[in-house]
Protein backbone atom coordinates (compact mmCIF):
# COMPACT_ATOMS: atom_id res chain seq x y z
CA UNK A 1 0.00 0.00 0.00
CA UNK A 2 1.25 3.29 -1.12
CA UNK A 3 1.21 6.19 1.47
CA UNK A 4 -0.75 9.18 -0.24
CA UNK A 5 1.37 12.60 -0.28
CA UNK A 6 -2.11 14.45 -0.04
CA UNK A 7 -5.05 12.35 1.36
CA UNK A 8 -8.57 12.69 -0.38
CA UNK A 9 -11.70 11.13 2.06
CA UNK A 10 -14.00 11.53 -1.09
CA UNK A 11 -15.42 8.19 0.28
CA UNK A 12 -15.24 8.64 3.71
CA UNK A 13 -17.12 12.22 2.96
CA UNK A 14 -19.80 10.46 0.61
CA UNK A 15 -20.60 7.56 3.30
CA UNK A 16 -20.75 10.58 6.15
CA UNK A 17 -24.20 11.62 4.23
CA UNK A 18 -25.55 8.75 3.80
CA UNK A 19 -24.67 7.29 7.42
CA UNK A 20 -26.15 10.60 8.98
CA UNK A 21 -29.63 10.13 7.68
CA UNK A 22 -29.88 7.24 9.53
CA UNK A 23 -27.24 7.76 12.37
CA UNK A 24 -27.32 10.92 14.89
CA UNK A 25 -24.05 12.20 13.49
CA UNK A 26 -23.24 9.61 11.57
CA UNK A 27 -21.56 7.44 13.64
CA UNK A 28 -22.04 5.32 16.70
CA UNK A 29 -20.32 7.80 19.58
CA UNK A 30 -20.15 11.10 19.50
CA UNK A 31 -16.30 11.10 19.89
CA UNK A 32 -15.90 9.59 16.55
CA UNK A 33 -17.29 12.09 14.63
CA UNK A 34 -14.95 14.93 13.71
CA UNK A 35 -16.85 16.73 11.40
CA UNK A 36 -18.50 16.74 8.06
CA UNK A 37 -16.30 16.83 5.75
CA UNK A 38 -13.11 15.05 8.35
CA UNK A 39 -15.18 12.14 9.73
CA UNK A 40 -13.38 8.70 8.60
CA UNK A 41 -14.94 5.76 8.39
CA UNK A 42 -11.91 2.46 8.79
CA UNK A 43 -12.13 -0.35 6.31
CA UNK A 44 -9.75 -2.22 8.45
CA UNK A 45 -6.52 -2.43 11.31
CA UNK A 46 -3.65 -4.64 11.46
CA UNK A 47 -0.94 -4.48 13.71
CA UNK A 48 -0.41 -0.36 14.85
CA UNK A 49 -1.48 0.78 11.32
CA UNK A 50 -5.43 1.56 10.06
CA UNK A 51 -6.69 1.86 6.14
CA UNK A 52 -9.70 4.11 6.00
CA UNK A 53 -12.68 3.61 3.04
CA UNK A 54 -10.31 5.79 1.03
CA UNK A 55 -7.48 3.71 1.05
CA UNK A 56 -5.56 6.04 3.12
CA UNK A 57 -2.57 4.59 5.66
CA UNK A 58 -2.53 6.03 9.33
CA UNK A 59 -0.32 4.61 12.20
CA UNK A 60 -2.60 4.87 14.86
CA UNK A 61 -2.13 6.22 18.39
CA UNK A 62 -5.25 6.48 19.89
CA UNK A 63 -5.70 2.46 19.38
CA UNK A 64 -9.34 2.78 19.73
CA UNK A 65 -8.95 4.89 23.07
CA UNK A 66 -6.58 1.99 24.32
CA UNK A 67 -8.06 -1.04 23.71
CA UNK A 68 -6.05 -2.46 20.91
CA UNK A 69 -2.34 -3.10 23.33
CA UNK A 70 -0.91 -6.01 21.26
CA UNK A 71 -2.06 -4.14 17.74
CA UNK A 72 -5.36 -4.88 15.51
CA UNK A 73 -6.42 -8.26 14.84
CA UNK A 74 -3.58 -9.68 16.83
CA UNK A 75 -3.09 -13.48 15.11
CA UNK A 76 -2.67 -14.96 18.56
CA UNK A 77 -5.74 -13.25 20.14
CA UNK A 78 -8.16 -13.56 17.46
CA UNK A 79 -7.19 -17.81 17.02
CA UNK A 80 -8.09 -17.35 20.76
CA UNK A 81 -11.56 -15.43 20.26
CA UNK A 82 -11.97 -18.13 17.46
CA UNK A 83 -11.86 -20.85 20.07
CA UNK A 84 -14.04 -19.03 22.25
CA UNK A 85 -16.61 -18.56 19.78
CA UNK A 86 -16.81 -22.62 19.71
CA UNK A 87 -17.65 -22.81 23.88
CA UNK A 88 -21.00 -21.18 22.23
CA UNK A 89 -21.55 -17.17 23.77
CA UNK A 90 -23.37 -16.68 26.89
CA UNK A 91 -25.32 -19.35 28.71
CA UNK A 92 -26.99 -17.44 31.62
CA UNK A 93 -24.59 -19.90 33.22
CA UNK A 94 -20.83 -19.77 34.34
CA UNK A 95 -18.05 -21.46 32.43
CA UNK A 96 -14.47 -22.78 33.39
CA UNK A 97 -12.64 -20.01 31.98
CA UNK A 98 -13.73 -17.72 34.15
CA UNK A 99 -11.71 -18.84 36.86
CA UNK A 100 -8.61 -18.73 34.76
CA UNK A 101 -8.77 -15.52 33.97
CA UNK A 102 -9.62 -14.42 37.22
CA UNK A 103 -6.54 -16.40 38.72
CA UNK A 104 -4.54 -14.40 35.91
CA UNK A 105 -5.64 -11.29 37.17
CA UNK A 106 -4.79 -12.00 40.34
CA UNK A 107 -1.43 -13.11 39.95
CA UNK A 108 -1.00 -9.64 37.93
CA UNK A 109 -2.43 -7.42 40.27
CA UNK A 110 -1.60 -8.25 44.19
CA UNK A 111 -4.57 -5.93 45.38
CA UNK A 112 -7.11 -8.27 43.48
CA UNK A 113 -8.08 -10.92 45.86
CA UNK A 114 -11.73 -11.76 43.80
CA UNK A 115 -13.00 -10.94 40.63
CA UNK A 116 -16.28 -9.70 38.70
CA UNK A 117 -16.80 -9.74 34.82
CA UNK A 118 -18.65 -6.72 33.57
CA UNK A 119 -18.63 -5.91 29.41
CA UNK A 120 -17.39 -2.64 29.21
CA UNK A 121 -15.65 0.18 31.44
CA UNK A 122 -18.84 2.39 32.09
CA UNK A 123 -20.16 -0.87 33.91
CA UNK A 124 -17.49 -2.02 35.65
CA UNK A 125 -16.82 1.74 37.56
CA UNK A 126 -20.58 2.19 37.88
CA UNK A 127 -20.43 -1.82 40.16
CA UNK A 128 -18.10 -0.48 41.69
CA UNK A 129 -19.51 2.47 42.76
CA UNK A 130 -22.43 0.75 43.94
CA UNK A 131 -20.55 -2.41 45.78
CA UNK A 132 -19.14 0.66 47.88
CA UNK A 133 -22.28 2.16 48.59
CA UNK A 134 -23.52 -1.64 49.24
CA UNK A 135 -20.28 -2.46 51.65
CA UNK A 136 -20.29 1.17 53.26
CA UNK A 137 -23.87 2.29 53.53
CA UNK A 138 -23.14 5.15 52.34
CA UNK A 139 -23.76 7.27 49.22
CA UNK A 140 -21.43 10.30 48.67
CA UNK A 141 -17.88 10.03 46.83
CA UNK A 142 -15.18 11.65 45.80
CA UNK A 143 -13.88 12.75 41.87
CA UNK A 144 -10.78 13.88 41.03
CA UNK A 145 -11.13 17.33 38.56
CA UNK A 146 -10.45 16.17 35.41
CA UNK A 147 -11.09 12.02 35.69
CA UNK A 148 -13.76 10.36 33.21
CA UNK A 149 -15.12 7.90 34.33
CA UNK A 150 -18.06 6.39 31.93
CA UNK A 151 -21.31 7.07 30.68
CA UNK A 152 -23.11 6.54 33.84
CA UNK A 153 -24.64 9.28 35.36
CA UNK A 154 -22.96 9.68 39.01
CA UNK A 155 -19.38 9.60 36.94
CA UNK A 156 -20.55 12.36 35.03
CA UNK A 157 -19.67 15.24 36.83
CA UNK A 158 -16.90 17.36 35.95
CA UNK A 159 -15.20 20.91 36.51
CA UNK A 160 -16.33 23.35 34.09
CA UNK A 161 -12.23 24.48 33.33
CA UNK A 162 -13.45 25.99 29.81
CA UNK A 163 -15.52 28.62 31.12
CA UNK A 164 -12.91 29.57 34.48
CA UNK A 165 -10.51 31.15 34.70
CA UNK A 166 -7.41 30.88 37.38
CA UNK A 167 -7.97 33.54 40.49
CA UNK A 168 -11.94 32.89 40.22
CA UNK A 169 -12.27 30.31 42.96
CA UNK A 170 -13.57 27.05 41.98
CA UNK A 171 -14.75 26.19 38.68
CA UNK A 172 -18.44 25.10 38.77
CA UNK A 173 -19.35 21.43 38.73
CA UNK A 174 -21.40 20.43 36.29
CA UNK A 175 -22.52 17.54 34.01
CA UNK A 176 -20.73 15.85 30.93
CA UNK A 177 -24.06 16.42 29.16
CA UNK A 178 -27.76 17.50 28.82
CA UNK A 179 -30.36 14.29 30.72
CA UNK A 180 -28.49 13.97 33.57
CA UNK A 181 -30.33 14.33 36.78
CA UNK A 182 -29.02 17.29 39.31
CA UNK A 183 -29.98 15.36 42.36
CA UNK A 184 -26.99 12.82 41.32
CA UNK A 185 -24.52 15.17 41.42
CA UNK A 186 -25.06 16.46 44.68
CA UNK A 187 -23.73 13.20 46.15
CA UNK A 188 -20.40 14.08 43.56
CA UNK A 189 -17.40 15.94 45.66
CA UNK A 190 -14.69 17.07 43.46
CA UNK A 191 -11.48 18.23 44.40
CA UNK A 192 -8.15 19.05 42.43
CA UNK A 193 -5.53 16.54 41.65
CA UNK A 194 -2.22 16.89 43.42
CA UNK A 195 -3.80 19.23 46.14
CA UNK A 196 -3.44 17.71 49.73
CA UNK A 197 -4.92 20.43 51.40
CA UNK A 198 -8.06 20.34 49.03
CA UNK A 199 -8.47 16.63 49.81
CA UNK A 200 -7.48 16.40 53.87
CA UNK A 201 -10.42 19.64 53.85
CA UNK A 202 -12.80 17.53 52.09
CA UNK A 203 -12.65 14.43 54.27
CA UNK A 204 -12.68 16.57 57.71
CA UNK A 205 -15.60 17.86 56.20
CA UNK A 206 -17.73 14.85 54.85
CA UNK A 207 -15.43 11.97 55.39
CA UNK A 208 -18.38 10.36 57.07
CA UNK A 209 -20.85 9.92 54.64
CA UNK A 210 -18.51 8.94 51.74
CA UNK A 211 -18.51 5.30 50.26
CA UNK A 212 -15.84 5.73 48.15
CA UNK A 213 -13.10 8.06 46.38
CA UNK A 214 -12.40 7.00 42.61
CA UNK A 215 -9.07 8.26 41.22
CA UNK A 216 -7.38 7.42 37.58
CA UNK A 217 -3.60 8.30 39.24
CA UNK A 218 -2.88 8.64 35.61
CA UNK A 219 -5.65 10.35 33.74
CA UNK A 220 -6.46 8.60 30.84
CA UNK A 221 -8.97 11.63 29.27
CA UNK A 222 -7.32 14.72 30.68
CA UNK A 223 -3.76 14.38 29.31
CA UNK A 224 -2.32 11.68 31.35
CA UNK A 225 -2.02 14.08 34.02
CA UNK A 226 0.09 12.26 36.83
CA UNK A 227 -1.12 11.73 40.82
CA UNK A 228 1.95 12.01 42.33
CA UNK A 229 2.87 9.26 44.83
CA UNK A 230 2.14 10.61 48.02
CA UNK A 231 -1.46 12.10 46.81
CA UNK A 232 -2.08 8.76 46.07
CA UNK A 233 -1.17 7.23 49.58
CA UNK A 234 -2.50 10.07 51.36
CA UNK A 235 -5.95 9.51 49.71
CA UNK A 236 -5.12 5.60 50.72
CA UNK A 237 -4.68 6.84 54.15
CA UNK A 238 -7.71 9.44 54.30
CA UNK A 239 -9.77 6.36 53.18
CA UNK A 240 -8.71 4.18 55.65
CA UNK A 241 -8.97 7.10 58.57
CA UNK A 242 -12.77 7.69 57.62
CA UNK A 243 -13.94 4.41 56.68
CA UNK A 244 -13.85 5.01 53.08
CA UNK A 245 -13.47 2.52 50.31
CA UNK A 246 -10.35 4.10 47.80
CA UNK A 247 -11.48 2.60 44.19
CA UNK A 248 -8.38 2.92 41.51
CA UNK A 249 -9.81 3.47 38.09
CA UNK A 250 -6.93 1.10 35.79
CA UNK A 251 -9.66 1.16 32.77
CA UNK A 252 -6.90 2.78 30.41
CA UNK A 253 -3.47 2.29 32.44
CA UNK A 254 -4.55 -1.32 33.68
CA UNK A 255 -2.20 -4.15 31.93
CA UNK A 256 -0.91 -1.12 29.99
CA UNK A 257 1.53 0.84 31.99
CA UNK A 258 2.82 -2.10 34.44
CA UNK A 259 1.54 -5.67 34.54
CA UNK A 260 0.09 -4.66 38.12
CA UNK A 261 -1.53 -1.43 36.79
CA UNK A 262 -0.47 2.18 37.90
CA UNK A 263 -0.89 1.15 41.39
CA UNK A 264 1.98 -0.92 40.94
CA UNK A 265 4.14 1.82 40.25
CA UNK A 266 2.64 4.41 42.74
CA UNK A 267 3.15 1.39 45.96
CA UNK A 268 -0.72 1.51 46.81
CA UNK A 269 -3.28 -1.02 47.23
CA UNK A 270 -6.96 -0.04 46.51
CA UNK A 271 -10.08 -1.70 47.67
CA UNK A 272 -11.52 -2.06 44.65
CA UNK A 273 -9.91 -1.38 41.03
CA UNK A 274 -11.36 -1.61 37.82
CA UNK A 275 -10.33 -2.96 34.58
CA UNK A 276 -11.17 -3.06 30.89
CA UNK A 277 -9.52 -1.38 27.78
CA UNK A 278 -6.21 -3.41 27.59
CA UNK A 279 -7.54 -6.42 29.22
CA UNK A 280 -8.40 -8.49 25.92
CA UNK A 281 -6.63 -6.43 22.98
CA UNK A 282 -10.64 -5.34 21.83
CA UNK A 283 -12.59 -7.60 22.91
CA UNK A 284 -15.97 -6.53 25.46
CA UNK A 285 -14.59 -7.65 29.15
CA UNK A 286 -13.60 -5.88 31.95
CA UNK A 287 -13.27 -6.63 35.37
CA UNK A 288 -13.96 -5.45 38.57
CA UNK A 289 -11.57 -6.67 41.51
CA UNK A 290 -10.37 -6.28 44.91
CA UNK A 291 -10.59 -6.91 48.63
CA UNK A 292 -12.26 -10.42 49.38
CA UNK A 293 -14.43 -9.29 52.02
CA UNK A 294 -15.65 -5.74 50.04
CA UNK A 295 -15.60 -8.53 46.72
CA UNK A 296 -17.80 -10.43 48.69
CA UNK A 297 -20.61 -7.89 48.77
CA UNK A 298 -21.91 -8.84 46.00
CA UNK A 299 -24.17 -10.90 46.58
CA UNK A 300 -28.33 -11.44 47.12
CA UNK A 301 -29.17 -9.23 49.08
CA UNK A 302 -25.49 -7.13 48.81
CA UNK A 303 -24.84 -5.34 46.05
CA UNK A 304 -26.43 -6.32 42.40
CA UNK A 305 -24.14 -7.56 39.52
CA UNK A 306 -24.88 -9.38 36.60
CA UNK A 307 -25.76 -8.29 33.01
CA UNK A 308 -26.59 -10.65 30.15
CA UNK A 309 -23.70 -10.74 28.32
CA UNK A 310 -20.93 -10.79 31.12
CA UNK A 311 -18.28 -13.45 31.03
CA UNK A 312 -19.22 -13.83 27.17
CA UNK A 313 -17.22 -17.11 25.44
CA UNK A 314 -15.15 -15.03 22.55
CA UNK A 315 -14.45 -11.95 25.10
CA UNK A 316 -12.99 -14.52 28.06
CA UNK A 317 -11.33 -16.48 25.17
CA UNK A 318 -9.43 -13.06 24.11
CA UNK A 319 -8.53 -11.88 28.03
CA UNK A 320 -7.22 -15.11 28.67
CA UNK A 321 -4.83 -15.20 25.57
CA UNK A 322 -4.25 -11.41 25.84
CA UNK A 323 -3.30 -11.18 29.70
CA UNK A 324 -1.42 -14.71 29.14
CA UNK A 325 0.83 -12.76 26.58
CA UNK A 326 0.73 -9.33 28.48
CA UNK A 327 1.93 -11.55 31.84
CA UNK A 328 4.56 -13.86 30.32
CA UNK A 329 6.18 -12.15 27.34
CA UNK A 330 8.41 -8.78 27.10
CA UNK A 331 5.57 -6.95 25.48
CA UNK A 332 4.76 -4.17 27.98
CA UNK A 333 8.81 -3.57 27.88
CA UNK A 334 8.68 -2.98 24.43
CA UNK A 335 5.46 -0.86 24.30
CA UNK A 336 7.74 1.40 27.11
CA UNK A 337 10.66 1.45 25.10
CA UNK A 338 8.20 3.09 21.85
CA UNK A 339 7.02 5.30 23.69
CA UNK A 340 10.52 7.04 24.64
CA UNK A 341 11.81 6.41 20.89
CA UNK A 342 8.39 8.12 19.92
CA UNK A 343 8.99 10.99 22.65
CA UNK A 344 12.36 11.19 22.09
CA UNK A 345 11.68 11.69 18.16
CA UNK A 346 8.69 14.14 18.61
CA UNK A 347 11.39 16.00 21.14
CA UNK A 348 13.66 16.50 18.75
CA UNK A 349 11.47 17.58 15.54
CA UNK A 350 10.02 20.17 18.17
CA UNK A 351 13.57 21.26 19.56
CA UNK A 352 15.26 21.91 16.42
CA UNK A 353 12.34 24.70 16.08
CA UNK A 354 12.63 25.98 19.40
CA UNK A 355 9.25 24.76 20.23
CA UNK A 356 8.88 24.72 23.79
CA UNK A 357 7.13 21.49 25.12
CA UNK A 358 6.91 18.66 27.71
CA UNK A 359 5.32 15.01 27.92
CA UNK A 360 3.49 13.94 30.78
CA UNK A 361 2.13 10.42 31.97
CA UNK A 362 3.66 6.85 30.70
CA UNK A 363 5.30 6.43 27.56
CA UNK A 364 2.67 3.59 26.97
CA UNK A 365 0.25 6.08 27.07
CA UNK A 366 1.26 10.11 27.54
CA UNK A 367 0.11 13.69 26.35
CA UNK A 368 2.34 16.39 24.38
CA UNK A 369 1.76 19.78 25.62
CA UNK A 370 3.17 23.19 24.35
CA UNK A 371 3.79 24.54 27.75
CA UNK A 372 7.88 23.95 29.42
CA UNK A 373 6.08 21.75 32.15
CA UNK A 374 2.78 18.86 31.89
CA UNK A 375 -0.09 20.16 34.13
CA UNK A 376 0.03 19.02 37.47
CA UNK A 377 -4.10 19.15 37.51
CA UNK A 378 -6.80 19.68 35.12
CA UNK A 379 -6.89 23.67 35.66
CA UNK A 380 -2.84 23.54 34.87
CA UNK A 381 -4.48 22.70 31.43
CA UNK A 382 -5.08 25.77 30.52
CA UNK A 383 -1.70 27.41 31.12
CA UNK A 384 -0.59 24.88 27.76
CA UNK A 385 -1.35 26.53 24.58
CA UNK A 386 -3.97 23.42 23.38
CA UNK A 387 -5.38 25.51 20.00
CA UNK A 388 -1.90 24.84 18.47
CA UNK A 389 -2.16 20.77 19.45
CA UNK A 390 -5.87 21.37 17.90
CA UNK A 391 -4.35 22.74 14.87
CA UNK A 392 -1.46 20.22 14.58
CA UNK A 393 -3.79 17.30 15.34
CA UNK A 394 -5.98 18.00 12.16
CA UNK A 395 -2.64 18.37 10.19
CA UNK A 396 -1.07 15.05 11.79
CA UNK A 397 -3.94 12.89 10.49
CA UNK A 398 -3.41 14.20 6.99
CA UNK A 399 0.08 13.26 7.33
CA UNK A 400 -1.10 9.80 8.44
CA UNK A 401 -0.59 9.59 11.68
CA UNK A 402 -3.55 9.20 14.18
CA UNK A 403 -4.13 11.16 17.87
CA UNK A 404 -7.04 12.09 19.24
CA UNK A 405 -8.17 15.82 17.98
CA UNK A 406 -8.45 16.52 21.19
CA UNK A 407 -5.43 17.37 23.70
CA UNK A 408 -6.86 15.97 26.49
CA UNK A 409 -6.22 12.53 25.00
CA UNK A 410 -3.22 10.56 25.45
CA UNK A 411 -0.85 9.00 22.67
CA UNK A 412 -1.67 5.31 22.84
CA UNK A 413 1.13 2.66 22.17
CA UNK A 414 0.84 -0.52 21.35
CA UNK A 415 3.34 -4.03 20.86
CA UNK A 416 2.94 -3.85 17.21
CA UNK A 417 4.32 -0.40 16.42
CA UNK A 418 7.50 -1.03 14.85
CA UNK A 419 10.46 0.45 13.15
CA UNK A 420 8.78 1.32 9.96
CA UNK A 421 5.64 3.01 12.32
CA UNK A 422 7.84 5.07 14.04
CA UNK A 423 9.89 6.58 11.02
CA UNK A 424 6.73 7.19 9.37
CA UNK A 425 5.40 8.72 12.35
CA UNK A 426 8.35 11.33 12.45
CA UNK A 427 8.59 12.14 8.96
CA UNK A 428 4.48 12.97 9.02
CA UNK A 429 4.83 14.88 11.95
CA UNK A 430 7.69 16.98 10.91
CA UNK A 431 5.55 17.76 7.77
CA UNK A 432 2.20 18.26 9.78
CA UNK A 433 4.29 20.81 12.26
CA UNK A 434 5.58 22.97 9.40
CA UNK A 435 2.24 22.82 7.52
CA UNK A 436 0.95 24.14 11.44
CA UNK A 437 3.55 27.10 11.84
CA UNK A 438 2.81 28.34 8.42
CA UNK A 439 -0.85 28.60 8.98
CA UNK A 440 -0.25 30.39 12.49
CA UNK A 441 2.23 32.50 10.70
CA UNK A 442 -0.50 33.53 7.77
CA UNK A 443 -3.03 33.64 10.63
CA UNK A 444 -0.55 36.02 12.37
CA UNK A 445 -0.22 38.02 9.24
CA UNK A 446 -4.17 38.28 8.41
N1 LIG B 1 -12.87 4.73 33.12
C1 LIG B 1 -11.84 5.26 32.43
C2 LIG B 1 -10.60 5.67 33.16
C3 LIG B 1 -11.93 5.39 31.04
O1 LIG B 1 -10.90 5.90 30.37
C4 LIG B 1 -13.10 4.98 30.39
C5 LIG B 1 -13.28 5.09 28.87
N2 LIG B 1 -12.52 6.01 28.23
C6 LIG B 1 -14.14 4.44 31.14
C7 LIG B 1 -13.99 4.33 32.50
C8 LIG B 1 -15.40 3.94 30.48
O2 LIG B 1 -15.10 2.83 29.72
P1 LIG B 1 -16.03 2.37 28.50
O3 LIG B 1 -15.87 3.36 27.41
O4 LIG B 1 -15.49 1.00 28.15
O5 LIG B 1 -17.41 2.29 29.00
Amino acid sequence: MTRPTSRSLAQSNAHFRRAVDRLPLGVSSSFRYWGDDRTIYVERGKGGRLWDVDGNEYVDYRLGYGPAILGYADDRVDAAARAGMEVGGVFALSTRRELAVAERIAKMVPSVELVRFSNSGTEAVMAALRLARAYTGREAYVLVEGSYHGLFDAAMWMANVADWQPGQGDPAKVPYSRGIPQTVGALAHLTPMNDSERLEDLFRRHGDRLAAMLIEPIQGNCCAISARPEFVRLARALCDRHGVLLIVDEVKTGFRVAKGGVQALIGVRPDISTFAKAMANGYQIAAIGGRAEVMRTFRPGGAAHGGTYTAHSVALAAAEKTLEILDETPALADIAAYGERLKAGIGAILDRRGIVHSFSGHPAMFGLFFAAAPPDNYRDWKRSDYSFYDALARRLHDAGVICEPDSREPWFVCAAHDAACLADTLQGFEAALDQTLDLVEAEALA
